[in-house]
């Protein structure tokens, strides 16, 4: 077993099944895993030294491309749909629409604000955004041996290019499913493209990108890594797949939510602000 998985922070409900897959894969080999990640609160911290970190979207909402009272009625939308997103006591049917509606009601506001391409980058630069402790080993290990990390997101697309590019592991073998902004020829927001990606509708999202999983075909073993339960349907388009590890990182609500992430996830990781486990595991298996 990994030394790593008796850490405190790590919860799993059959460590038996944990260990055989994780055999598994190593039999198969490194040049058949992939990486399939959530972004917002999964490879970015969800707290630092108490506070609260920004998502994709709380890095625009936050900054001076947006007016003061957009802002608030941006965080006031936050104020009411986050804790429903996080609410163990409705059923993703009830939540669903509320969430597009969320989703929905926040580009629409965004796309009033006439924001500029290229007043992105300093947005990133001035947030309090921090991808998780270990990130350089994650992305640097993954692009050593060659492993695809599919970083699939229901942020913003062009705001998490830049964080992971201001951080310098923006590698040739990370791909990006998430909303990305469309700008008309002047620079200027103007709408978003193709089809709005929101925490529960991965899998549609995996579906519609047969593409990618075609050309990894190969690559029967997939490490999952997210902080929703919405997360786990981001392989449903992986083609013959073999085996699959799911890490969860449960960060909010831990007492209500711990049973059913350990009823889906193979790792929980509680009170966990760093990539350690993760990297172990990427470690053990290339
Ligand atoms: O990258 P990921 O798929 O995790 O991005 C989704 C996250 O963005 C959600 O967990 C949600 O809390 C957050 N969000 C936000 N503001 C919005 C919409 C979503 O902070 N307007
Ligand atoms: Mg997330």
């Amino acid at each position: 077993m990994i030394p790593e998985l008796s850490n405190g922070s790590v919860l799993m409900k059959d460590p038996q099944r944990v260990q055989e897959i994780l055999q598994s894969m190593l039999k198969a080999g490194s040049n058949t895993l992939q990486v399939i990640s959530d972004f917002d609160m999964t490879l970015t911290r969800f707290s630092y030294n108490g506070k609260r970190c920004p998502t994709c979207h709380n890095i625009l909402d936050n900054s001076k491309a947006i007016s003061s009272e957009c802002r608030q009625k941006l965080d006031h939308l936050l104020e009411i749909y986050y804790p429903i997103e996080i609410d163990t006591s409705r059923s993703v049917e009830e939540k669903l629409p509320l969430m597009v509606e969320w989703w929905t009601k926040a580009h629409d506001l965004l796309v009033e604000q006439k924001i500029k391409k290229d007043e992105l980058a300093e947005a990133v630069r001035e947030s309090d955004a921090m991808l998780r402790e270990g990130y350089e080993l994650f992305f640097d290990r993954l692009h050593e041996h060659s492993i695809p990390l599919l970083i699939f997101s229901a942020g913003i697309g062009d705001i998490l290019e830049e964080v992971i590019r201001q951080a310098n592991v923006f590698h040739p073998n990370v791909k990006v499913i998430s909303n990305y902004m469309d700008f008309d020829e002047s620079g200027m927001l103007r709408a978003f493209k193709g089809e709005l990606i929101h925490i529960y509708n991965k899998r549609e999202g995996a579906l519609l990108n047969t593409g990618h999983f075609e050309e990894l075909r190969s690559r029967c073993n997939v490490l999952l890594m997210g902080d929703s339960l919405g997360d786990l349907n981001m392989a449903d388009g992986v083609q013959d797949m073999k085996n699959i590890l799911k890490i969860g990182f449960l960060n909010d609500k831990v007492e209500e939510r711990k049973k059913s992430y350990l009823d889906s996830y193979d790792i929980v990781l509680v009170n966990d602000e760093s990539l350690e486990i993760p990297n172990a595991v990427l470690h053990h298996l290339t």
